[in-house]
């Protein structure tokens, strides 16, 4: 199983995920909302590793608990309480455990995708991050399904959280600012899709 070296691990890489392409969430954002995406994010994971250096969680779910909080308090905009919930979600569906298994990593990325949509209220299709996390689930669900281990879950809900976000083009903004523009969000990526795929990848590939 996945223990707290993974989900320290899988932190860090998220948070030299979003400053890697900070700009280009931004630009993304430009074109269908107020160009602030890579800002926000950048902003939140900053903060999330400069308490990872003064704090030692000693659960998988104690470091995603405190992304969390720290999302939710640095993060301005939608998408800061939206992740904030999500890593909230995670971190109670890991509890106290030491170590995650396949099943546990299901539950994880479940409860953080519910907790996304419990608090956006988006549908899948309205050109949200739901549309990265709903195929992440889905996926990592198969291949559990499949005999996998937590590894493998990951691995396969990376790889569709990234198909995910890339079938965000064509759709129609129907949540968030993007919906502001009606027929004209058509054409562009979701910036916090996109956002949402780096973090599943960084999940995958943190180092167990
Ligand atoms: P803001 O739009 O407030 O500037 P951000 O730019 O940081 O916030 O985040 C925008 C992203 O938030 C969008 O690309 C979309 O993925 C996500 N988002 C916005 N509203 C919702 C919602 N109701 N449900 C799910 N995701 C949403
Ligand atoms: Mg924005
Ligand atoms: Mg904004």
């Amino acid at each position: 199983g996945l223990g707290t070296d993974w989900a320290i691990d899988w932190v860090r890489r998220s948070a030299a995920v979003v400053g890697e392409h900070r700009a280009e969430l931004s630009e993304l954002d430009r074109a269908i909302g107020d160009g602030d995406h890579g800002e926000n994010l950048d902003r939140g994971f900053r903060a999330v590793l400069a308490k990872l250096d003064g704090a030692s969680p000693e659960t998988p779910g104690a470091a995603l608990r405190l992304v969390a909080t720290t999302l939710i308090s640095t993060v301005g905009g939608a998408s800061g309480p939206l992740l904030g919930t999500a890593y909230l979600r995670g971190a109670q569906a890991a509890g106290d455990a030491e170590r995650l298994d396949g099943t546990a990593v299901v539950a994880l990325l479940a409860a953080a995708r519910d907790g996304i949509v419990a608090r956006g209220k988006a549908e899948s299709g309205d050109k949200t991050m739901v549309d990265a996390w709903t195929p992440a689930v889905d996926a990592a669900q198969q291949a559990l399904a499949a005999g996998g281990d937590a590894s493998a879950v990951l691995s396969a809900a990376a790889d569709a959280a990234e198909s995910g976000a890339e079938a965000t083009v064509p759709m129609v903004a129907r949540k968030g600012r993007a919906s502001y523009l009606g027929e004209r969000s058509a054409g562009h990526l979701d910036p916090g899709a996109r956002s949402s795929a780096y973090q599943l990848r960084a999940a995958s590939d943190a180092v167990a």
